[in-house]
């Protein structure tokens, strides 16, 4: 984890993307304090905080989760006594996350098991889901919600559904700097929940029309305005590939294939392009934005696209 001073009392936590859910933080060390993320388990969470120890004098009374994803919230529990702020949608979506699964999911790649699941328990290893009591924010807002920490101007600014419904973009005018969390995966091919396409990329064109300096992504190294620009031109792209591919009636598997991804094939995990033409498919099909995800069907079809090309 590496603390970066991006502004005058804000600060960034990054932790370097080497795969599923190694999400960034941030903190304004100023007001009481506000932190803005957790991490996906309370021992990568613990780690934060003494990080964040280094520069603040008391744990942070304030939480803002950029969305409901388990590597955003679910360490908000080792902030005792926090008011933990979220988008209504948010704190609604909150009940369906389950750690107790994702343990379970972790332990289930041992000997014997099927090279799927050692896979995903492989991407799991270093987390620890043990012991996490899910807290829910405790502070929820609709449109914006604007802060003030002892002279700084904080605006929440809810942008989804993109990433997920509930998608809150932080910002912060005077230090030109916005935390976006997983409105923007920099570097890293993203993964969408319940969103769609349109108001994905208008909310990357929101951070653009911010002008910040400094834009902390989700996941991935820091950035500036090219972080939302060639995140939208990706999108623009697999939305452009994939319409042609889905009306001669190919399958999601058979469209990845045969999609040239050029420069972005060197992003991580370049695979999810499985969840994103999936989820040009579910336009085209002109199913609702939060149509159910076949969790297990995704990431099989991952696995399989990364077996086609050679990585498996
Ligand atoms: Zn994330």
């Amino acid at each position: 984890m590496e603390l970066q001073e991006i502004g005058r009392d804000v600060y960034a936590c990054l932790q370097e993307d080497t795969g599923l859910g190694k999400s960034n933080s941030g903190l304004v060390n100023r007001g009481g304090g506000m932190v803005i993320d957790t991490f996906w388990d309370l021992p990568h969470t613990r780690e934060l905080i003494r990080t964040y120890a280094d520069v603040w004098s008391k744990p942070a009374e304030r939480v803002v989760n950029t969305h409901r994803n388990g590597d955003h919230c679910w360490g908000n529990q080792l902030f005792d006594g926090a008011e933990i702020i979220a988008h209504r949608a948010c704190g609604e979506m909150f009940a369906t996350e389950n750690p107790a699964a994702m343990q379970a999911l972790r332990d289930a790649g041992g000997e014997g098991a099927d090279p799927l699941m050692q896979a995903f328990a492989g991407a799991l290893s270093e987390f620890d889901f043990r012991d996490i009591k899910l807290t829910p924010p405790t502070t929820v807002f609709d449109d914006s919600l604007d802060i003030e920490l002892d002279g700084v101007q904080v605006r929440l600014i809810h942008v989804g559904p993109a990433h997920t419904a509930g998608d809150v973009l932080v910002h912060l005018p005077e230090q030109k700097v916005v935390f976006a969390g997983d409105v923007l995966f920099r570097l890293c091919t993203p993964i969408g929940w319940e969103g769609t396409y349109d108001q994905w990329i208008a909310a990357l064109d929101r951070i653009v029309a911010l002008a910040p300096e400094v834009v902390v992504p989700g996941h991935g190294p820091l950035c500036g305005v090219e972080g939302p620009r060639e995140m939208r031109a990706y999108l623009e792209y697999v939305r452009g590939e994939a319409k042609p591919l889905f009306e001669q009636g190919l399958p999601v598997l058979e469209a990845c294939k045969r999609i040239d991804l050029g420069p972005y094939a060197g992003w991580t995990e370049p695979e999810r392009l499985v969840f994103n033409v999936a989820r040009a498919y579910r336009e085209l099909r002109d199913e609702p934005f939060d149509a159910p995800i076949n969790i297990i069907e995704v990431f099989t079809t991952m696995f399989e696209l990364r077996s086609f090309w050679g990585k498996a």
